[in-house]
């Protein structure tokens, strides 16, 4: 990396920036640490604890942070969990957030569970759109993977999330070697036969079993490598995402996408912040520290105080995550905890 900090103090005005000059303009919001899968890579068999209700915020309080964050330059919100659709009355909070923040992108990761009878109220309610997990399309892979025989739901999901507008229709894919790396090929031919762009995410040391291990990265130059052999791919001009994405040269619909955190990181273009479900701000998702903004918003801090700790925590995100450093130490919480 090659970014240079600057001295001083914490801004007081203009965006959301950090001392290494990166601006902080797309956040995730979590809205629960509870998921109905049980992903292999993201969470135990059993034996997770939730958290307690109370500690989770409530919907005002997330339609209040989102203010506050819109005001200081926020373009995006995305809500994501644990998985977001279990979280009870979700289009309400859908349309209590576009209702306060008409101009906002808002955008849902989920597994696509729920999706069949959720997106139709969540697009009326106003979400844009949606990126939906996907790890195989073979029916006993995904039942080993998520530890649930639920992919013709989530195939359904998709059509209903198609069906109601959230698109464009992302799907995040987690490649991991000697699991699902030979289905990269067939998940890039989804892309082409659905329209959607499938992202293959590396594997990260986020798993809260603690099983993650280099050896089952599989780089994503490797992942492009083996579908540009069968299907030639360019890659697209536009860059706003962490995703670098390309479309296919002989000019069929859909697209796909690496999101390369382990081999290439690209900590200094990152212009993301994330909220847990609980209230905690993280600058980075392999951070090790977090700011409360959850005790403040509970006990009558001004908006403007908020922003203030806000501002103070973004100006001090560190440089980048050290997955490649030999002193790299994991975050204490795991992937579903932090909100993906
Ligand atoms: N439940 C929702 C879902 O399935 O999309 C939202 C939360 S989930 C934590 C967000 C994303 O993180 C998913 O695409 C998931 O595959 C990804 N993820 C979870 N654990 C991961 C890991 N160890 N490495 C890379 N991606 C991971």
């Amino acid at each position: 990396m090659t970014l240079q900090a600057t001295d001083g103090p914490t801004p007081t005005t203009g965006p959301l920036v950090d001392t290494f000059g990166r601006i902080a303009d797309d956040l995730r919001i979590s809205v629960t640490d509870k998921c109905n899968f049980r992903c292999t890579y993201c969470m135990p068999a059993e034996g997770l604890p939730w958290l307690p209700r109370d500690e989770v915020l409530r919907f005002e309080e997330i339609v209040r942070l989102a203010g506050v964050f819109a005001g200081l330059g926020v373009k995006e919100i995305k809500l994501t969990g644990g998985e977001p659709t279990v979280r009870r009355e979700l289009p309400s909070l859908v349309a209590m957030l576009r209702d306060a923040q008409p101009g906002l992108a808002i955008s849902m990761t989920t597994n696509g569970y729920l999706l069949d009878k959720l997106a139709q109220p969540l697009a009326a309610a106003g979400l844009d759109r949606v990126t939906i997990s996907c790890d195989s399309l073979l029916r006993h892979r995904f039942e080993e993977m998520t530890r649930r025989d639920a992919l013709d739901q989530v195939l359904a999901g998709m059509r209903a999330a198609e069906q109601a507008g959230l698109t464009p229709i992302k799907l995040n894919c987690v490649v991991i070697a000697g699991t699902n790396e030979d289905e990269v090929v067939d998940l890039a031919r989804f892309a082409r036969d659905s329209g959607y762009e499938v992202r293959f995410i590396e594997y990260m040391p986020l798993d809260a079993e603690q099983h993650w291990e280099r050896a089952k990265v599989v780089p994503s130059r490797d992942v492009l490598a083996q579908i540009d052999a069968v299907f030639p791919l360019t890659k697209a001009s536009h860059e706003t995402e962490p995703a670098t994405s390309y479309r296919f040269t002989d000019g069929a619909p859909g697209a796909v996408g690496v999101i390369a955190s382990v081999t290439e990181p690209f900590c200094d273009t990152c212009n993301r912040l994330r909220i847990t479900a609980d209230g905690q701000l993280r600058a980075c998702l392999f951070a090790m520290h977090e700011a409360d903004l959850r005790a403040p918003l509970r006990s009558g801090a001004s908006d403007d105080d908020i922003a203030q700790i806000i501002r103070t925590a973004v100006w001090a995100k560190w440089e980048g995550h050290k997955i490649n450093h030999p002193d790299f130490e994991r975050p204490a919480r795991s992937m579903s905890m932090i909100g993906g």
